[in-house]
């Protein structure tokens, strides 16, 4: 009852918050600094007059900086000014630079860029992208039955890729070459290929590294607690050298696929990188661990997005 009473109430209370500017002056009381975590922009769940108008609202109320401002803060121990917001974008997604670069260079908001350097150098989808679209271009019953054959504890297409992530890195890789089997007449749509390609190399290069920072989002985008020792190297260590050597720029900063990691990891992470993201609906507060830094998912409504930077875990 309680619950519903909230649920019912909460999108009223955060277009008031938005509108009357009480959610933006909450937050700058509160203090911290920010980091917020998008995808894809100008798809069908976020469309661009909607990106547009969060930043609109993120530009009028705080400073839009470099994510480096916030690092530096945290390494100095330095709390900033309460204003701090960095944007941050995952995966390296082409909608990325033919939708979201030009608005971002005409208001001159520095923004970084989580590139999967593996999958650029294929030319593949993320592995999660590549699987879903392909399990949900088959039927209901095609799907359990399929769950049935994989012995995945699943009983539709979506459940199948939750099961994967689930599983130990190698035999992932080999249930989706089975869904590439089994799907082999699948034909990516232009909103398919819109919503899920990455930039190309030249697309990356293209990109004005006085306002995109490049970070690293791993070579594959796996689960990385479920890889190998070995493949940690890989993962971790050689996507930033293979970033380095096709964009020869400097990359400083790796984020977590799917915000997930443990103690090995964030160990080898720490060797590698001068910072790392995470995914935690928090703000960034000194004595916040470099490695493991909070985001926040900047939700595509302006108003939810202005009451998440006061109430992270809205
Ligand atoms: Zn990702």
């Amino acid at each position: 009852m309680v619950m519903s009473l909230k649920r019912a109430i909460s999108p009223h209370l955060h277009r008031v918050g938005f509108a009357t500017g009480i959610s933006a002056m909450m937050a700058r009381r509160q203090g911290g600094m920010r980091i917020l975590m998008y995808h894809g922009v100008g798809t069908n769940d976020f469309p661009t007059q909607t990106f547009v108008a969060g930043l609109r609202f993120l530009r009028r109320k705080f400073d839009i900086v470099p994510l480096s401002v916030i690092v530096k803060n945290v390494l100095a121990g330095d709390p900033g000014t309460g204003r701090e917001v960095a944007l941050t974008f995952d995966d390296g997604l082409r909608n990325n630079l033919t939708v979201l670069y030009p608005i971002l260079q005409r208001v001159e908001a520095p923004a970084t860029f989580f590139v999967v350097p593996g999958l650029v150098e294929r030319r593949e989808w993320l592995w999660t992208h590549d699987a879903r679209t392909r399990l949900t271009s088959l039927s209901d019953v095609d799907c359990y039955v399929f769950a049935g054959e994989l012995h995945a504890d699943a009983s539709d297409c979506l459940g199948i890729v939750d099961w994967m992530k689930t599983l130990p890195n190698k035999q992932r890789v080999e249930v989706h070459q089975r869904i590439r089997e089994r799907t082999k007449s699948f034909v990516a749509t232009p909103a398919h290929h819109h919503e899920l390609d990455l930039m190309a190399w030249d697309e990356l290069n293209s990109l004005d590294p006085r306002l995109i920072t490049i970070g690293s989002h791993s070579m594959n985008h796996p689960i990385l607690s479920m890889i190998s020792e070995d493949e940690i190297q890989t993962e971790i260590l050689d996507s930033r050298r293979l970033l380095e050597e096709r964009l020869q720029r400097p990359v400083e900063y790796f984020c977590y696929p799917n915000g997930d990691y443990d103690e090995k990891i964030v160990n080898a992470v720490r060797k590698t990188y001068t910072a790392a993201m995470a995914v935690k609906s928090k703000t960034v507060a000194i004595g916040d661990d470099p490695h493991c830094l909070p985001r926040v998912s900047a939700a595509t409504q302006p108003d939810l997005l202005a009451w998440r930077l006061h109430r992270p875990t809205a």
